[in-house]
């Protein structure tokens, strides 16, 4: 079962507007932060809940959205963070990308914590699942090639459930929001816990980024 955080809970800041409605999508791209993430917040979840407020303050104050641009945000204790939501457009996919597929952000970065533990690869699942069961989510699991953590690249999948791949050639590097693709390949006894994130050397147009 998800446990989610409520903006409340988190201390989101209002939007600044109103949502534009989004009533399905073709799936869900997995983001990481694209900066320094502290590894201290695998041992205090306070510092995770600082991280989603600062990343929403960049968003709003920085780049002037309305909001913070992901539809959720999963941390290392398995809990999902409420972004902008179901049914609402994010926008941190990119322009007119927005509205094909729902954003979760992996709070992991390309500095200090660069690989996911299992629970936050499990609370990337329950976002997507959630997506899925409230905001008409499609089968579609992805991001771009920009994606890969640097210490994750050529790191063996050891687990084969859960995995960072390229994507697809083409896709514009981000500056905050480089999306990831997450790949679960559920066996008949669901998501193995011992999962590992990977990534391919090149990205799918051949170049590394
Ligand atoms: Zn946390």
């Amino acid at each position: 079962m998800i446990d989610l955080v409520t903006r409340a809970a988190w201390g989101a800041r209002a939007p600044r507007g109103s949502y534009s409605p989004l009533l399905s999508t073709r799936g869900v791209k997995v983001h990481y932060t694209g900066d320094r993430v502290d590894p201290a917040l695998l041992d205090d979840h306070d510092r995770c809940v600082a991280k989603v407020r600062q990343v929403q303050a960049f968003h709003m104050d920085g780049n002037g959205w309305i909001d913070i641009g992901y539809s959720m945000v999963a941390c290392p204790h398995r809990k999902v963070f409420v972004g902008r939501g179901p049914g609402h457009v994010c926008a941190a996919n990119g322009g007119g990308l927005n509205s094909a597929h729902f954003a979760v952000l992996a709070l992991v970065g390309n500095a200090g914590l660069v690989e996911p533990n299992d629970e936050l690869l499990l609370g990337v699942m329950d976002a997507i699942d959630y997506l899925r069961e409230h905001g008409g989510a499609g089968k579609e699991i992805k991001g771009t090639a920009t994606a890969t953590p640097p210490a994750a690249r050529g790191t063996p999948c050891t687990g084969g459930c859960a995995r960072a791949r390229p994507g697809r050639a083409g896709s514009r590097p981000r500056r905050l929001s480089r999306p990831l693709a997450v790949t679960c390949r559920r066996s008949r006894g669901g998501c193995s816990p011992t999962r590992r994130w990977s990534a391919a050397r090149t990205c799918a147009s051949g170049r590394r980024r």
